[in-house]
């Protein structure tokens, strides 16, 4: 309220400034039309400058009126020559008066259209270019700070339709806008029709500011509720509306109106991708992203600066108490100091496609290991844990067979772990892919079994050589339903003639169990923690030695 009226003092205050400047002109000119003899010299022409100017500052009528005004000054009283009091002829100073009057006019209505266009021009810039009833993202901004100004508390719901495009692309072009159309209708029926405008095809924003209705987020939540968990029925399908949902609460420390904005989004791309929800906006959100856009960065260097390297943990087959084997791990250092796990780092690597270039690098350290062991009369077989990218593509196996071929290695020497999970979600072209690579003569894993969601029946398909029972089920091996559980996973894999190994036996309760359950190996910090190469050797020469 206050900064209106601190603009229209503003503007009183400069017309007044305009207003004085013309009268000035056209009585200055006037007085020096007269003092420089009269209408006979050409100086009466200055009035086309009072004129014009008042079109400028007011458009038509304004330069039409001072037009008039000039044309009467410059006429009837003004002699033709003063020394000689000779007056003008009636038709000298009415045609002038017209001349003046018609600059006026014109260069008044030139003016009024060329203004008229700039706020018409910048009116469509102000709305979507999808959706022509609705305003975009820089009226959203303009509208923000509006509401800042006005010290109003405010918040931002922005409304992600994750999948959209997809039902543009493959179902229905019109159906697409028809959603996004219905969905801006309700959110105005509680918010007011100018507070719900567009960013892009697929999200809609709520400047909640005022005049909204009670309760208007509980009734915006179920309304989108409602919207998820429907489908939308169009041309015999049955369509499902996934939306996400950021709010963010306008607290006063914010400064600028994108920054405003982008909490909202931030917000609701805390969530899975294809889950609906509602999310609020958290700072720690903000500090998160930054960390994985820090990290994505740093980890396309980390191979190149020698950061990564890979650690062993070995494998003990407990039937015959020997060391069966070893799962490689990959390790980065950044900087030389920080240590980033591959748990925060590998998902970043799959999303952004550089996980081939490390995979190759594990591949590669893993063969070359293992050789040196062999020199060294040790042999271990050897683990490493493969992304479903890497196996999907032609390029990581036949990179992998021709290293293997070039070091005279043997490909039963190593082994490639898959999750379950990978494989429960892309069954079909991943087993193909298992098959070849059995066939070649790999080994193969099912890592993290239990928590992929396979059926146990389904299981008998999958080619593999031995079964990675997750951590999860080791941990709460004490309880009877987990244990009897395991006990059917090992049953299980032995009638199909499969090894079956624990990971994560951090106590000798859990190796007594599992003993007793009849599980053929084990890995875990109660035997050996990751271990560096020469560690490793270390700790071989004494399991050994401890063995004998
Ligand atoms: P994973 O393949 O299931 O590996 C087992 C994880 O459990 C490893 O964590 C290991 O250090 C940890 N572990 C082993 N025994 C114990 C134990 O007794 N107690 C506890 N608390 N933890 C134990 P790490 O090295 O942090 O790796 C995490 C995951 O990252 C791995 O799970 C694997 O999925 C992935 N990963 C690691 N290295 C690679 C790699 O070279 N390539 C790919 N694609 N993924 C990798
Ligand atoms: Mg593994
Ligand atoms: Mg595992």
């Amino acid at each position: 309220m206050n900064s209106t009226v601190k603009r229209m003092n503003r503007n009183s205050s400069t017309n007044l400034i305009k207003i004085l400047l013309i009268c000035f002109l056209i009585i200055a000119i006037s007085f020096f039309v007269y003092i420089t003899g009269g209408t006979k010299k050409v100086f009466v022409h200055l009035m086309y400058i009072p004129t014009i100017l008042s079109s400028l500052f007011w458009g038509t009528y304004a330069g039409l009126a001072a037009g008039i005004v000039c044309g009467i000054l410059a006429g009837p009283f003004m002699p033709l020559d003063v020394s000689l009091g000779i007056m003008q002829d009636p038709i000298n100073w009415i045609s002038r008066l017209i001349m003046f009057s018609l600059i006026g006019l014109l260069t008044g209505y030139m003016i009024d259209r060329i203004n008229r266009l700039n706020k018409e021009k910048q009116e469509r810039n102000l709305i979507s270019p999808f959706y022509n009833h609705l305003p975009n993202e820089k009226k959203l901004f303009s509208d923000i700070e509006n509401c800042i100004k006005s010290g109003k508390q405010f918040k931002i719901i922005s409304i992600k339709i994750t999948n959209l495009n997809e039902i543009e692309k493959y179902v229905d072009n019109k159906l697409a806008f028809d959603i996004v159309d219905d969905l801006a209708k309700k959110l105005m029926h509680y918010c007011g029709e100018k507070r719900v405008y567009s960013h892009e095809k697929d999200e809609l924003i709520v400047l909640a500011c005022e005049n909204c209705v009670e309760g208007y987020e509980e009734k915006i939540k179920k309304e989108l509720d409602h919207y998820s968990s429907f489908p939308v029925s169009t041309n015999g399908y049955k369509i499902r509306v996934s939306l996400k949902v950021g709010v963010y609460v306008h607290q006063d420390e914010d400064n600028s109106p994108i920054e405003i904005y982008n909490k909202s989004r931030i917000a609701y791309e805390q969530g899975e991708v294809n889950e609906s929800d509602v999310y609020y906006y958290d700072d720690s959100f903000k500090d998160k992203r930054r960390e994985i856009q820090d990290i994505t960065g740093a980890m396309l260097e980390s191979i190149n600066r020698n950061e990564l390297f890979v650690v062993y943990q070995p494998k003990i087959d407990i039937v015959n108490n020997k060391i069966s084997g070893a799962e490689a791990l990959v390790r980065w250092k950044r900087n030389g100091k920080n240590f980033i796990g591959p748990n925060i780092f590998i998902p970043i690597a799959e999303e952004i496609g550089f996980i081939d270039k490390i995979s190759k690098f594990v591949f590669s350290s893993v063969v070359s290991q293992v050789e040196i062991w062999k020199s060294k009369n040790m042999n271990i077989k050897c683990s490493v844990n493969t992304s479903v990218k890497d196996l999907i593509h032609d390029e990581y196996t036949l990179w992998a067979s021709d290293l293997i071929t070039g070091k005279n290695a043997n490909r039963s020497d190593y082994e490639f772990e898959i999750t379950e999970r990978q494989i429960a979600y892309n069954d079909k072209k991943l087993i193909e892919k298992m098959h070849y690579l059995k066939g070649l003569g790999y080994q193969l894993s099912i890592d993290d079994f239990g928590t992929g969601y396979n059926s146990l029946m389904s299981v008998g398909e999958i080619p593999f050589d031995k079964l990675k029972i997750d951590k999860y089920f080791i941990d709460r091996i004490d309880k009877t339903e987990i244990a009897e559980l395991v006990r059917l996973f090992i049953e299980y894999a032995h009638t199909l003639g499969k090894t079956v190994i624990a990971e994560g036996v951090e106590t000798e309760e859990q190796l007594n169990k599992l003993r007793k359950l009849k599980c053929d190996e084990v890995q875990g910090y109660y035997f050996s923690k990751p271990l560096l190469p020469e560690e490793f050797e270390a700790f071989y020469i004494e399991f050994d030695k401890a063995d004998k």
